[in-house]
């Protein structure tokens, strides 16, 4: 298989397309930056093309477990797009960046502190 490539828009590091493991590659391991190109997840058949800044994390939702409560599934990285807006849930891929995906979760949780200790 021929090997794809993009450059990151973002952090303009070099990503490939078909490294084990990362089917429908959405976005980047380094700075899990994305750019808004599927209308539905894969098709790569939107032509806005903005760039989607990584805003949170969520985890998939589960259903309900036996005792009632909220199952928790994987990680996903929550992307808006810069140009029109859209926000997305992707699933992490396995080479993603650890220390980026913590230090999106440390970012959030200061800013929802921050907002609720000080107000905004
Ligand atoms: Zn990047
Ligand atoms: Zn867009």
């Amino acid at each position: 298989m021929e090997e794809k490539i993009f450059i990151c828009k973002n952090c303009r590091k070099e990503v490939s397309l078909n490294a084990v493991g990362t089917r429908n590659r959405n976005h980047c391991p380094y700075c899990l930056w994305s750019s808004h190109v599927d209308k539905k997840t894969g098709d790569r058949e939107n032509f806005c093309h903005g760039l989607m800044e990584p805003i949170g994390l969520t985890f998939k939702d589960e259903g309900i477990d036996k005792y009632g409560e909220k199952r928790q599934g994987e990680i996903m990285v929550v992307h808006k797009c810069q140009i029109c807006g859209k926000v997305s849930k992707n699933r992490i891929a396995g080479d993603d960046n650890p220390e980026v995906i913590l230090a999106i979760c440390e970012e959030i949780n200061r800013k929802e502190v921050k907002r609720q200790l000080f107000g905004k």
